[in-house]
């Protein structure tokens, strides 16, 4: 992509428009940059764009900021109604996201991930599989560092294993993957996209550039992910932890890879240190595009039996009085709250709530109804998840996380597990949903302390 003399857009200042504007002005744009926030930290992190050939302005946008450019690069979380949008559009400007620009220079080979749950865990597992397997790999995307970022590390042979968004996937146009995965879509950011379907159709924007040369990666036991093929040109390999597929499956209680047609046992499901059903099907996913890409059996099989699991994702973080306490703050839909309670084998004591995205907490009814024995709702959403779940199970309500915490250790008896999976994001409460798990392992640890005292 050409970029000389050519005046460039940045919408959004987080990470990645920041990013952005760096790889825009390295390669000789005039960069404008634009950014409706003003906080102490953002004037901080735009001292980046000293001795550049970068514009900004913060707090606002405003139209001279747009006209006159030749391009508007997007932040993901910007969305078509912000005023910068509707003028490029207004203007005739062409309009791509940061992730785009980062792919137009991007020389590496991509593995791109998406899902609604599951993306952090399968791309930083994929990553250490392929640094473990000796190939040369850049971990970037949606996961914290943006692409724009990465691309004076990544070379022609480098792996860059990229965590991708619906968001990201908005405002592509020639992204193409040389791997792409899907781990599974449900119920997600109804605040955002005005019906699922819409949300879906972002997603399967992943692979819609790829061509026979590139590959398809599909989780086989996702019902609305069957059939994908069909609408591919790039060749589709599923994984299931159910039954045969085309790519990876569970044999004997053993993940077995197919890459090219012929069978690569990688590890027993015992081997399997990160717990839930749901992590096999990583593992499976992962496993694969490992293979794919060239790492050894036997190098796969050391890493996933050192790979320990993110924190803030079904974590556990300490045991008191007998009663097990799992922080799994970034379970932030439904689905993965689900998960975390299928995984759970003890009777379960749930702190849910947070900012509500506007979904559909029926669909953890069932879990609720075997696993749950009282639900201790906070934050924003707590009327929504009342009414669709108080019916089943002792609700409660609580202020403050350490208040849940200490009401949830009034309720548990030995051999309960205290889960917080939140099913609503954090924004109501905390900065994010690390800020919000640390809160809450700092309660456990409160309690930890008070134990020792009496
Ligand atoms: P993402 O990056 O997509 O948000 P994470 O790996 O950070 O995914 O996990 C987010 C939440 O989803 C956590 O609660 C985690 O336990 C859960 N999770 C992880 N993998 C899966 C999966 N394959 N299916 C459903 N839930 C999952």
């Amino acid at each position: 992509m050409d970029l000389k003399n050519k005046r460039v857009t940045v919408v959004g200042l987080g990470n990645s428009g920041i990013n952005a504007a760096i790889l825009a002005a390295d390669n000789g744009a005039e960069v404008m940059a634009t950014e409706g926030r003003d906080t102490p930290e953002l004037r901080k992190a735009v001292k980046v764009f000293d001795g550049k050939k970068i514009k900004f302005e913060l707090g606002g946008h405003t139209k001279g900021f747009v006209e006159g450019s030749g391009l508007v690069v997007l932040s993901p979380g910007v969305e078509d109604s912000s005023p910068a949008v509707k003028w490029a559009t207004e203007l005739g400007i062409p309009v791509i996201g940061e992730m785009e620009l980062g792919y137009r220079f991007c020389k590496g080979k991509i593995i791109a991930i998406t899902g609604t749950n599951g993306k952090s865990t399968v791309t930083t597992l994929i990553g250490e599989i392929l640094k473990d397997g000796g190939l040369d790999t850049v971990v970037c995307g949606n996961i914290g560092n943006s692409l724009a970022g990465e691309i004076s590390k990544i070379k022609k042979d480098t792996w860059v294993v990229l965590e991708v968004s619906s968001f990201q996937l908005e405002k592509i146009e020639y992204f193409k993957p040389a791997i792409s995965i899907i781990l599974n879509i449900t119920d997600d950011h109804m605040d955002r996209y005005a019906k699922f379907d819409d949300y879906y159709n972002e997603k399967l924007k992943i692979f819609k550039n790829q061509d026979k040369d590139d590959t398809l990666i599909l989780n086989y036991d996702a019902n609305n992910l069957r059939g994908l093929e069909k609408s591919s040109k790039a060749k589709t390999l599923f994984y299931s932890r159910l039954g045969l597929a085309s790519g990876a499956y569970l044999k004997d209680g053993r993940v077995t890879c197919v890459p090219g047609g012929s069978k690569t046992d990688i590890c027993a499901v015992t081997d399997i240190p990160i717990k839930g059903d749901h992590n096999i099907e990583n593992v499976l996913a992962s496993s694969l595009a490992g293979c794919l890409a060239g790492a050894g059996a036997g190098s796969i099989n050391g890493t996933i039996k050192r790979f320990k699991g993110l924190s803030h994702r079904v974590e556990p973080v300490g045991t008191v009085d007998g009663v097990e306490y799992i922080d799994d703050s970034k379970g932030t839909t439904v689905d993965s709250t689900l998960r975390a309670l299928q995984s759970s084998k003890k009777p379960v004591i749930l702190i849910a709530g947070g900012k509500d995205k506007n979904s559909d907490y029926r669909a953890v009814r069932e879990a609720v109804k075997d696993k749950v024995k009282h639900l201790i709702l906070i934050g924003e959403a707590r009327t929504r998840i009342r009414e669709s779940l108080g019916d089943l199970v002792d609700t409660r309500e609580a202020e403050t996380m350490a208040d849940a915490v200490a009401l949830a250790h009034s309720l548990a008896r030995s051999g309960f597990e205290v889960l917080l999976s939140p099913m609503c994001s954090s924004f109501d409460m905390y900065r994010d949903y690390k800020h919000r798990g640390d809160v809450f392992k700092e309660a456990v640890r409160s309690l930890k302390d008070r134990q020792k005292i009496s």
